[in-house]
């Protein structure tokens, strides 16, 4: 979660503060999300995914993520240490990622369980900080650790995009999380000691890059290295301290965001997920600094992504990587759309709407939201998808609770912890209204209160309804979403309102609100399709802002189905064939029919082969085997294709 900027840069005025304003920003950005404890879910998926992720973060045991922290310290661990990769060269990641997570958790609801761990770990944390002694702070293993101490005498040898020849995995990486829970400790749990282990392990990361030449740097960031720049500019945002900017800059990877200031795509061939955190570092010294560069890299990487390289539900990259749009339908694989991108795609699609509020942002988000990040919870135990397969007839793979923690799994615990955070965002006296889930928000500075009220997109109504107003005039901005089927329609307090919203803006309501006014929105849906970049005969549906998926039925019974340690367990697992449609008369969207008990399952209506199909809402088809994209064919192509078995379902 971004911070909020305590100032505009337009009301510094001409004098000059002594120090300056902190948290310092450069830009004045016309939207800022609210604090996350400003908006309460009310019933939804959304706070059903949120309650369910909390009681799993319950259920880690902070002494056990803390075992390699105070092993490699020299202090004797008090848990034993989980499995799968915190039994790795990447240990210590989880603990930063779960920092995060019970920080934006305790923000959010105030829940004091969240705050009596975070100020228990961060203790621990403090003393084996100490017990290292230079500064550090994590849970490298010894290579690791001393491949990054090694910079200080200049010494970077790289052999992957993953590994330094001593056979370090990612060190930045893992630290990049750490620093980052360390940062969230202190500002979202309110940890003042946090805040203290937070600058001694950012002046660390000084310390043993200050020596590095730029072609060593350079060097240095051709491994993975998460959000280091990010996160030291966000530090520096919060201190004023103008070292850790200069620290941040050194994680500036000119390879990866020198082409994308020039507008230059070199990503396909590039490893997705290493070089969207690289870009919101690039973003967040935009607004710091107000070096225009950062935003031009940002929206240059963002348009590509989004129009180019992501599949209908907001996801990207197959095996971790980026490929051409001309063969993404060869690339609807089992190991797609890597979960951990979509929740760095969403950090930076808040950094652009915050820029220029429109909905071209507005609705990827919710796009991602609903078909990705809802979809990447499994909804028995909270576990997390690491890959979202879109291999017609596969079935998702979720992580165990204690022997997986992949990377999905850290930035996993904190996707649902935060779903308050992108409903609402406000400018000086205006409030956009950009998703439709049941939420009360409460905006101090202006003394307003909204609850808005909604099964949307069962239905296609959304109630908002004023609980507190100011007395000054306050405009309420309602997104129209681009897809939606026609204008958008507005009944304030039983009264409609001539001007109806044209999809693609926002409407606006300028007036002075009062208590127990109600403004009812309407925002018509109907089925559309969608075609899979480059392959115009790859279609999928959806409805609204819902992506509908085949539901084509149980999976095999295994005993990695549908819970792994390993995230490549069930890949080889055949998928039968799925049926095609074939068009008729009308376009294809004609002959998907909603059925008649409101609920959002569809059917398509005589155009599937060798049957016809069920749909349901993506991201409730959590078990079974899906498809989401179909290839429409002729019937006479059918007929070529007649030899295909009948696949039963
Ligand atoms: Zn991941």
């Amino acid at each position: 979660m971004r911070l909020l900027t305590a100032i505009l840069l337009a009301s510094l005025g001409a004098a000059q503060p002594a120090r300056a304003a902190l948290p310092i920003s450069a830009v004045a950005e016309p939207a800022r999300p609210f604090a996350l404890g400003d908006v309460v879910l009310l019933d939804s998926p959304f706070k059903a995914a949120m309650e369910r992720n909390a009681d799993y973060l319950l259920s880690i045991e902070p002494d056990r993520l803390l075992h390699n922290t105070r092993l490699y310290a020299g202090l004797t661990p008090k848990g034993e240490l989980y499995g799968g990769w915190e039994s790795g060269g990447i240990a210590g990641h989880t603990l930063g990622h779960y920092l995060t997570a019970i920080s934006q958790q305790y923000a959010a609801t105030g829940d004091a369980r969240f705050k009596k761990r975070i100020d228990y770990i961060i203790s621990e944390m403090a003393a084996c900080q100490q017990a290292y002694g230079d500064g550090y702070i994590g849970a490298l293993p010894p290579t690791e650790l001393a491949t990054l101490r090694a910079f200080r005498e200049g010494k970077v040898e790289v052999l992957t995009p993953f590994v330094f020849k001593s056979g370090a995995w990612v060190p930045w990486y893992s630290e990049h999380k750490v620093l980052n829970g360390l940062k969230d400790a202190w500002i979202l749990g309110g940890s003042d000691q946090a805040r203290l282990v937070t600058l001694r392990m950012a002046d660390w990361v000084d310390s043993v890059t200050a020596g590095l030449t730029p072609a060593q740097l350079q060097e240095m960031l051709r491994v993975e290295q998460g959000g280091m720049m990010d996160v030291l500019v966000e530090i520096y945002s919060l201190t004023g301290n103008p070292r850790y900017l200069a620290t941040a800059r050194r994680f500036y990877h000119n390879a990866v965001l020198d082409p994308l200031l020039e507008g230059r795509d070199e990503l396909v061939g590039k490893h997705a997920n290493t070089q969207i955190p690289k870009v919101i570092g690039a973003a967040r010294t935009y607004e710091v600094t107000g070096d225009p560069r950062g935003r031009a890299i940002a929206e240059n990487f963002w348009d590509l992504v989004v129009h180019h390289y992501s599949y209908a539900i907001g996801g990207d990259s197959d095996d971790e990587h980026f490929y051409p749009e001309d063969s993404m339908s060869s690339h609807l694989d089992t190991n797609t759309a890597e979960t951990c991108n979509t929740y760095n795609m969403l950090k930076l699609t808040q950094h652009l709407f915050c820029w220029d509020p429109g909905t071209d942002t507005a609705d990827f988000y919710e796009r991602a939201l609903y078909n990705h990040i809802l979809a990447s919870q499994d909804p028995r135990k909270g576990m997390f998808t690491y890959f979202m397969s879109l291999k017609p007839g596969m079935f998702r793979t979720y992580s165990t609770p204690f022997d997986t923690f992949w990377c999905c799994v850290g930035t996993g615990m904190e996707n649902h912890t935060k779903y308050g955070g992108a409903i609402y965002y406000h400018g000086v006296d205006d409030l956009y209204v950009n998703l439709f889930i049941p939420s009360v928000l409460t905006w101090g500075e202006q003394g307003f209160g909204l609850e808005q009220d909604t099964d949307y997109p069962r239905g296609d109504q959304t109630r908002l309804t004023v609980t507190r107003a100011p007395a000054n005039e306050l405009a309420l901005k309602v997104r129209c979403p681009g897809w939606a089927a026609g204008p958008v329609t507005f009944d304030l307090n039983g009264r409609s309102f001539p001007n109806a919203g044209t999809p693609g803006t926002y409407g606006v309501i300028r007036r002075v609100w009062k208590a127990g006014d109600v403004l009812t929105v309407t925002i018509p849906m109907a089925v559309r399709t969608e075609a899979l970049p480059g392959a115009p005969a790859k279609v999928a549906f959806i409805y609204g802002p819902v992506v509908l998926a085949g539901d084509l039925g149980p999976p095999p019974q295994g005993a990695t189905i549908p819970y792994a340690q390993n995230q490549y367990a069930n890949a080889g697992e055949a998928a039968p064939p799925v049926p095609v449609l074939v068009l008729g008369d009308g376009p294809a969207e004609s002959s998907v029919v909603r059925s008649r008990d409101g609920s959002l399952i569809f059917r398509t209506s005589g155009m599937g082969r060798p049957t016809d199909v069920t749909l349901r809402p993506f991201w409730e088809i959590s078990f079974n085997r899906y498809s989401v994209y179909w290839d429409i064919v002729t019937e006479n192509q059918w007929r070529g294709l007649g030899s295909q078995e009948p696949s039963g379902f």
